[in-house]
């Protein structure tokens, strides 16, 4: 350790103290934010060191992520500390980037603002590993360059400011033919994959520029072309038919261009080209086809289902003595649903499930420490809501389908219940009642890079680039 405490690159730091046994969790996102709070009230103060590796000190609440895209919820409200909501554990800020089972080390590498990158090593007696998910791009040329996701709050900043300069640029274009041309493709939205991450963004962005579109002189809300592509037949598959069905003819009623069974071909910067051999010309490509487990499980060497690590009921990863897994990251075994002709199928990647694995797995890694008994993972599900903007909602409470005002509140109602903060809570009922109350927010700040919203740079796959250097004519002061 350096003399601030602070470990030097490629150091080992060993544990707190060496007669307790250490508990590294990986990821501070659902399932590893409920592991360590669950250890944190189990354990005895001597009982264990807990440490989570997770690369931002805070928890992100996802299932919030549109409405910050939309300027609703503020970002910081989405994002519940980490250091305050689990006081006892370590919180080292960074990525692990490779696991040692046989010596018992995860290696993290951390990287700071000014670009440099440093590794240490920790040492563990209980690994838990919940690294969560990456937005899957598919190998279709243009996808990582022009593709946005919204899986962190970096992307769901930009696409706010981004759709805000595109609405801006395509006000400002003159009205002649090419610039008529260039005035429809930056109003035009393409949003990939119908699921709740694509359908929730383009019907909330459509209601909430309805609600600014007096900030430009001749541009409406209604010129906007909204594009939803999906390659299944159905939007929204996860609330089931009936939902999916009604929530697709509110999106046609409300203008938006559904495109079922059919998918991306290529992308440029000025157009997508879809499989149906529709060429669609936009600035604007937001990528939600779904989410693959992070590529830090298939690093391990252990055995995988569809990508996710195998593990037994109890979160425990067999041929792995001290290791669990739990969240999106796992392919967990779903006991609350029968066994069909191919096996049981595993939870899916949700949040509800994530959440209540974590605590499992907490439990379990407590009872291996001596500390009561382990049990298996079985949850039934809660049913998912999704919020379409406006009053407009749809829910599956406990299996019943609601619609309307009824559903929008079933679903801020759940929202706040899943927050794990009670500050945070506060914060997003505030702000809530303050749209409805207020103009809405419509400024923006462009603080994000539009490089470092890339996909595979937001969601930590590739480092972040360096800033571009300062060129002579920039950095020359005209005042001198
Ligand atoms: C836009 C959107 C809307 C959603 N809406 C809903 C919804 O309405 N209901 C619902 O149930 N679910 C919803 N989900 C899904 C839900 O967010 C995920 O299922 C859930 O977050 C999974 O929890 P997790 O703990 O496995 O992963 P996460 O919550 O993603 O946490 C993983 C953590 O690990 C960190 N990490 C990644 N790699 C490393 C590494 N190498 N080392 C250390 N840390 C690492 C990540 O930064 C992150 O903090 C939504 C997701 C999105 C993106």
């Amino acid at each position: 350790m350096s003399a601030q405490g602070a470990p030097h690159e490629g150091e080992t730091v060993g544990r707190v103290d060496r007669a307790r046994p250490q508990v590294v969790v990986v990821g501070g996102g659902f399932a590893g934010f409920y592991a360590l709070r669950r250890l944190q009230r189990k354990l005895p103060p001597d009982g264990a060191d807990l440490v989570v590796v997770n690369p931002t000190d805070y928890l992100l609440y996802s299932p919030l992520l549109p409405e910050v895209a939309t300027g609703v919820v503020e970002a910081r409200h989405v994002a519940v500390s980490l250091r305050r909501a689990l006081p006892r554990v370590r919180l080292v800020l960074g990525r692990v980037q490779n696991v040692d089972l046989a010596a018992r080390a995860v290696t993290v590498v951390q990287g700071s603002g000014d670009g440099t990158v440093s590794t240490i090593t920790l040492r563990w007696d209980r690994l838990a590993l919940a690294p969560g998910s990456v937005t899957r791009e598919f190998p279709i040329p243009g996808v990582p360059e022009h593709g946005r996701g919204l899986k962190t709050l970096v992307e769901a900043v930009f696409l706010r400011d981004h759709l805000l300069e595109q609405l801006d640029l395509a006000d400002a274009t003159p009205d002649t033919v090419e610039g008529r041309a260039e005035r429809a493709a930056r109003l035009t939205v393409v949003a990939v994959g119908a699921g709740y991450t694509g359908t929730e963004l383009v019907a909330q962005t459509q209601r909430w520029l309805r609600r600014i579109e007096r900030r430009w002189s001749r541009t409406r809300a209604q010129d906007v072309h909204w594009v939803l592509v999906d390659v299944a037949p159905a939007v929204l598959p996860e609330l089931g038919a009936e939902l999916g069905r009604l929530a697709l003819r509110l999106l046609r009623r409300r203008g938006v261009d559904v495109r079922l069974e059919v998918s991306v071909a290529s992308v440029d910067e000025t157009s997508v080209r879809l499989t149906d051999g529709a060429t669609v010309p936009t600035r604007t490509l937001v990528w939600g086809a779904g989410v693959v487990p992070n590529p830090l499980v298939g690093r391990l060497g252990l055995p995988t289902h569809r990508g996710r690590l195998v593990v037994e009921p109890d979160l425990s990863v067999a041929g792995a003595p001290g290791v669990w897994a739990a969240g999106d990251a796992a392919a967990v075994p779903d006991l609350a649903v029968h066994a069909g002709p191919d096996g049981r199928p595993d939870a899916p990647p949700t949040a509800q499930h994530a959440q209540r694995q974590g605590t499992v797995m907490g439990r379990n890694i407590a009872a291996s420490l001596g500390v009561g008994r382990a049990r298996p993972y079985r949850h039934r599900d809660l049913g998912l809501v999704a919020d379409l903007g406006g009053w407009d909602a749809v829910a599956k409470p406990l299996g019943v389908p609601l619609t309307g005002p009824l559903a929008k509140a079933v679903t801020r109602a759940y929202h706040l219940y899943a927050l794990p903060s009670t500050p945070n809570r506060i914060r997003v009922a505030v702000d809530w009642l303050f749209q409805t109350i207020l103009p809405p927010e419509s400024t923006q700040l462009s603080v994000v890079r539009p490089d470092d919203a890339r996909i595979a740079i937001a969601q930590g796959l590739l480092p972040p680039q360096p800033p571009a250097p300062v060129t002579e004519d920039l950095a020359h002061d005209p005042s001198d």
